[in-house]
């Protein structure tokens, strides 16, 4: 039993996918105008970890996530320029080039994070065709009206728009004029209506390097149509041999996101799917909070930017800020700092070393199936966790106690690997890359003799052996069950 927290209902649910064994989860992808920073990573984590608990709990998760490669404007509200081909205009590229170059890049630090890949990665400028089917249903169905500068969505025009906020129609124009940092466009009937398409600016303006022809003119589809027409495309299966068939949408069981998502662009993307379909969009909605460095909001635009890149080359491992974030429910803010960076970077090398540890005194090499009844109950109590709400914490400190319980002796080396890497498949800290490395003759040598002087309390001495070691490109650290040393990265 799997239970989380869902925002729509606002409470905790035990987990019941749509069809059986499969579930289809939904991750909003990244805006590819620069590199993401460690507070967009952390949602992608956190993400990360629920496909792991369903794929360990032998569900067949199909994930499906988007790329933004267009329509995402400056202000979130359909006005400012377009994030990428701003981006391309300053760095003197073609728009496509800047969003080639920053999916690119963003995969490349997902991996570095083991952020497990999407079955299907579906960029926006893929999927014109469909936004524009989407947009024609929506105009069919009343809930379209057009301006000067593009076709916008009715949001009066929907019975329970902003369910998911727990706020009204009313009180959501309200507060989002109220926290908005720009002009509306007074062309809007709604604050809260939005552009499904945007008109190409008139002959004259600025040309725009990503735009294609409409039934409504030149233009480009607005950034939460998106989102709205790969979710019906690809779990929803809305489009039948290219042909747009709402009616035959299907419901999706999991859908996430950062909470800045929530009352503008989830909103928005259960309005288009719900006024076409006349169906539920999606059964969980997952949201994960931000990370706060030096008291605010990680951002770009707030300046206080940190890239997977920073983490290296200051010395860190990328896991050991999977780790760090893993220490910190989803549902919470994550406080960063380099401080609890180094102290989660000596924390997993201690997890390293157990695991060093272990592979050291394995005897025998199959694999034990049974565990014994204490390791049972830790295994129970890890699932437990992971299983109520994906509380990462509360598992991590189980798996602190099978580490504890192995230096106590009380538990088998091949079991408390195998359990170990077990707990892995989740926590992705890459347990199963640690192998360990023979000794020459010349360091077991060293290793004996820096043994005896430390016996013998000739600290000095086994000092000195040290610095040998290390020179030899090896490093020491000294354990409850003894020096483990291995090779340098
Ligand atoms: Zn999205």
């Amino acid at each position: 039993m799997i239970s989380f927290y869902n925002t729509l209902t606002r409470k905790k649910e035990v987990f019941k996918s749509v069809k059986g064994r499969n579930v289809g989860l939904y991750t909003c992808g990244p805006t590819v105008y620069s590199y993401a920073h460690i507070g967009n990573l952390r949602t992608y984590i956190f993400e990360d970890i629920l496909k792991r608990v369903l794929l360990l709990e032998g569900y067949q998760v199909h994930h499906v996530m988007n790329i933004t490669d267009v329509g995402h404007l400056s202000s979130n509200a359909d006005t400012g320029e377009d994030k990428i081909e701003k981006a391309a205009k300053k760095q003197k590229k073609s728009a496509f080039q800047i969003a080639e170059f920053y999916t690119q890049a963003f995969f490349e630090d997902c991996k570095k994070l083991n952020i497990l890949s999407p079955d299907i990665i579906a960029p926006a400028t893929k999927h014109i065709k469909e936004a524009i089917a989407l947009i024609q249903a929506l105009e069919k169905k009343g809930f379209t009206y057009k301006t000067s500068d593009g076709i916008y969505f009715d949001t009066s025009k929907l019975k329970d728009y902003g369910k998911l906020t727990g706020m009204n129609f009313e009180k959501l124009n309200k507060s989002l004029k109220a926290g908005a940092r720009i002009e509306f466009s007074p062309e809007k009937r709604n604050t809260t209506d939005f552009s499904l398409w945007k008109f190409s600016p008139p002959t004259g303006g600025l040309k725009r390097q990503m735009e294609w022809s409409s039934p409504w003119g030149v233009g480009f589809p607005g950034w939460h149509i998106e989102c709205a027409v790969i979710n019906l495309k690809y779990l929803g299966k809305a489009f039948k041999n290219g042909v747009f068939t709402p009616e035959k949408a299907q419901t999706i069981d999991i859908h996430t996101g950062g909470s800045d998502l929530i009352p503008i662009h989830h909103t928005n993307e259960i309005a288009q799917v719900e006024a076409v379909t006349e169906k539920k969009f999606v059964n969980y909605w997952l949201h994960g909070e931000f990370l706060i460095f030096k008291e605010f909001r990680m951002g770009k635009s707030e300046g206080n930017a940190i890239l997977v890149n920073d983490l290296i080359k200051k010395g860190f491992s990328p896991l050991a800020f999977r780790y760090l974030a893993l220490n910190t429910h989803y549902r919470k803010p994550l406080e960063f700092s380099w401080q609890a960076l180094k102290n989660a970077q000596e924390g997993l090398n201690d997890i390293y070393n157990f695991i060093y540890q272990c592979l050291i005194n394995i005897k025998q090499k199959e694999i034990k199936i049974k565990f014994s009844p204490a390791l049972e109950k830790i295994k129970k109590e890890f699932e437990e966790a992971m299983h109520d709400d994906l509380n990462a914490p509360r598992a991590l400190a189980v798996f602190w106690k099978l580490i504890k319980n192995y230096y106590k002796e009380e538990s088998e080396p091949e079991e408390t690997y195998q359990l170990a890497l077990i707990f892995d498949k989740i926590l992705g800290l890459g347990l199963d890359k640690i192998k360990i490395t023979p000794l020459s003759k010349e360091l077991q040598l060293l290793s004996e003799e820096r043994e005896q002087m430390r016996k013998m309390k000739k600290w000095l001495e086994a000092d000195k052996i040290r610095k040998k070691i290390e020179k030899l490109g090896f490093s020491l650290s000294d354990t409850k069950k003894g020096t483990i040393i291995k090779p340098k990265k």
